[in-house]
């Protein structure tokens, strides 16, 4: 590291010379991982590219219109080039999916019918679904008040039990849902390739049953989707990895054009499916994130790598572990005390380019059981491709790191949190191992 480079941090950003000499001690470990990343990246970079241009994205695809938006020529091809990325016969990309949790509500009101039954086949599915179901919180709208049916079989050594699912897919099951990311848990994402496994599987014995994957924070992370190895529906949200950073709100689902119509018909109005809907002058900002989120990704996942090994060296329990293969830009780790997983955020929170100075407590947040701390300081609120910490305040106290549109900001976010931490004497740097010593 450069002598100015040094002195801005300890300087400018107050980070104490031994922080900064033990992250880049540690980083030297994670770059020799960093060039099969570069290999994923330049083979999705390629895949969009080619996608717009087999879908003839045209300068004129970013004018937009008014009311109704019938014939929004900008808003089809942001869908067509969404179906071709992910392989799919058909999308349905829209700045109005205010969420992922949106995206994914939609996809499951749209395809279940009262008595079908759903079942989440990754165990719990993340904490807004739960609501969104109705196993939490007896929400008014909830799946089940509409007489849907819901099952959940948990994940055995992190692999999903297909015996069990068959023996338990009755006439009624419609949909199995698959999380792909590790959400709020302790476990690490599932592959691509454990995914196709179980799929192939699963339509030995049955043909019939919709698969759908929650795909939040998972995209450009492999060569393939989910939605490549025989997935039938997928959703997700823009203002994680598929937006690039650059997108400024929306989600998208992809899969069987009979799926896809049949949630569009839920997202607007029976009748009216697809063809209706303004994108607000989005397309632009939507198709250049998409353009650069293979970059993006491939930053942030690296940044994920340095926050693993640097804790993992400190002695944290780190999910996934610094070796495991990663299928999404998540990094938990295991801090053990509601102190730390705050202090941790307030760290991230102060190495933020936007709000740095904003201090962030635990509260309640719509959607969410638990207290949940957040440290957001993005160009695109709520933003988690950007710099970004979050963690339930429950036992045993994991945060979630993710994002950072550069490795730079990541590494700045790592020397920021770390070093308040010590400062807030919650870990001791010159020990290894602060688990053992709660
Ligand atoms: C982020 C996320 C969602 C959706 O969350 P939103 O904040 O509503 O976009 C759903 N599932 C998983 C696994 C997620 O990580």
């Amino acid at each position: 590291m450069n002598e100015l480079t040094i002195n801005i941090l300890c300087k400018q950003f107050g980070i104490d010379k031994d922080v900064i000499d033990f992250v880049n001690e540690k980083e030297k470990y994670i770059l020799d991982k960093f060039e099969e990343i570069d290999k994923i990246k330049e083979y999705n970079q390629f895949k969009v590219i080619n996608a717009m241009q087999e879908c003839k994205l045209s300068s004129t695809d970013f004018n937009w219109t008014t009311g109704y938006g019938y014939g929004d020529l900008g808003r089809d091809k942001v869908e067509e080039i969404y179906a071709r990325v992910f392989n799919t016969e058909d999308a349905l990309v829209r700045p109005t999916i205010a969420s992922g949790t949106h995206a994914l509500t939609l996809t499951l009101s749209g395809i279940l019918r009262p008595s079908d039954e759903l079942i989440a086949i990754t165990g719990a599915p993340y904490d807004t679904l739960q609501k969104v179901i109705g196993i939490k919180g007896n929400i008014p709208g909830n799946l089940m008040e509409f007489g849907i049916k819901y099952k959940e079989i948990p994940l055995v050594n992190n692999t999903i039990d297909v015996n069990n699912v068959l023996n338990n897919i009755g006439n009624r099951t419609k949909i199995l849902l698959i999380q792909r990311s590790t959400g709020y848990s302790d476990r690490r994402a599932l592959t691509v390739e454990e995914i196709e496994t179980a799929v192939k599987a699963i339509r030995k014995e049955n043909d019939e049953v919709i698969i759908m994957v929650d795909n939040c924070y998972g995209e450009f992370l492999e060569y393939k989707e989910p939605t490549d190895v025989g997935v039938d529906i997928m959703a997700g949200s823009l203002i994680k990895n598929p937006g690039g950073g650059i997108a400024l709100a929306g989600g998208y689902i992809v899969g069987k054009r009979n799926l896809v119509q049949l949630i569009a018909n839920r997202l607007t109005a029976p009748g009216l499916g697809k063809e209706c809907g303004l994108s607000f002058g989005t397309t632009r900002s939507t198709l250049q994130g998409l353009f650069l989120a293979p970059h993006i990704v491939s930053e942030a996942v690296k940044g994920a790598l340095l926050v693993a090994i640097v804790y993992k060296e400190l002695g944290f329990n780190v999910v996934p572990d610094v070796d495991d293969k990663r299928s999404d830009i998540i990094q938990g780790i295991q801090l053990n005390s509601p102190e730390r997983v705050v202090e941790f955020c307030r760290g991230i929170q102060a190495a933020s380019a936007v709000d740095s100075f904003v201090v962030p407590e635990a509260w309640e947040m719509p959607g969410y059981e638990d207290k949940v701390v957040m440290a957001a300081g993005g160009f695109i609120e709520g933003s988690s491709i950007e710099l970004s910490a979050d963690g339930p305040i429950r036992d045993p106290y994991f945060v979630y790191y993710q994002g950072g549109l550069t490795y730079e900001h990541c590494k700045l976010g790592v020397l920021k949190s770390l070093n308040n931490l010590i400062e807030k004497k919650l870990i001791d740097i010159t020990k290894t191992k602060n688990l053992k010593q709660d």
